[in-house]
């Protein structure tokens, strides 16, 4: 497939390799599938509060939502900042859920990993080196999205290099890469899936809400993410998506994703998998 013989730490070493990046008692990678869900960026409002109750109902463990977003153009919303993680973390706490967030400055890190359970690096991030050692050296459990113009082979390098730190929760996620179709916002690139299960050891996740930018097809999406051995999905999902402050027309609603969390739990009947 690809010359693994640089991939010294994260290569699959024998058939039952596997890493299982253990939060607080909550497992990734170990057979279930892990829902990770929330808003693209935190907010002072009563969506965000009763976002996480929704999540929490539905018997979910972690909260998402960018405090420090990575925006194209600097005059966008570059999300609430320490004000923010200080907001999802209390949100967090109080309905017993985990916290997964982006971190994409080298001095945030520390700030971030305060707040949060999971060091998010983004896309537009995946190369940048000292922020993949930084984050790894932080000792949290790093969530590292595929560049969107990057190889499974360069995806996999970025890999190395947090756990070249000693760091070993790593958790790998797809997220759409560019290509020449534009009728979505990134083309999901479903073939990285088993790819990666099969060349790594690592936990694999999907992004479907910026694989595709169009909530009407992220449920339908997230049903193949399953059925084709991801060990997750990490989902933007809001009470009211009009109410989103970013990437509102790629939020689902937590209504909508209760009843995406029902069909995967009857698929994953078929597929001797578990929701969580
Ligand atoms: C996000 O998760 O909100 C985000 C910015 O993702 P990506 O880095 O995949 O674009
Ligand atoms: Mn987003």
């Amino acid at each position: 497939m690809i010359d693994t013989s640089e991939l010294k730490l994260t290569r699959k070493n024998h058939e039952n390799h596997k890493t299982i990046v253990n939060i607080n008692g909550k497992k990734i990678g170990d057979g279930t599938f892990t829902i990770m869900a929330g808003p693209c960026a935190v907010d002072f409002n009563d969506d965000f509060n009763q976002t996480a109750i929704d999540i929490k109902n539905m018997g979910l463990t972690f909260l998402r939502g960018g405090a420090f977003k990575p925006r194209t153009s600097p005059y966008s919303f570059q999300g609430h900042k320490e004000e923010g993680l200080k907001l999802l973390r209390e949100v967090a706490d109080k309905y017993g859920l985990l916290v997964v967030t982006e971190v994409v400055d080298t001095r945030d890190v520390e700030l971030v990993a305060k707040y949060s359970d999971i060091l998010q690096i983004g896309t537009r991030n995946m190369q940048n080196f000292a922020l993949l050692q930084e984050a790894g050296l932080s000792m949290k459990p790093v969530l590292l999205k595929r560049g969107f113009a990057a190889t499974i082979s360069e995806f996999l390098s970025s890999a190395e290099y947090v756990l070249s730190t000693g760091n070993k929760d790593l958790i790998l996620c797809e997220r759409g890469i560019r290509t020449f179709e534009t009728t979505a916002r990134n083309t999901l690139d479903i073939n990285a899936i088993p790819i990666l299960k099969e060349l790594t050891h690592l936990p694999v996740i999907v992004d479907p809400s910026h694989a595709s930018g169009i909530a009407k097809i992220v449920p339908s999406i997230t049903k193949a993410i399953l059925a084709v051995g991801a060990d997750g999905a990490i989902i933007e999902a809001y009470s009211n998506p009009e109410n989103a402050l970013s990437d509102k027309d790629q939020t689902i609603s937590t209504a909508t994703l209760k009843a995406l969390k029902e069909d995967l739990e009857k698929l994953s009947q078929v597929l001797e998998v578990s929701v969580q």
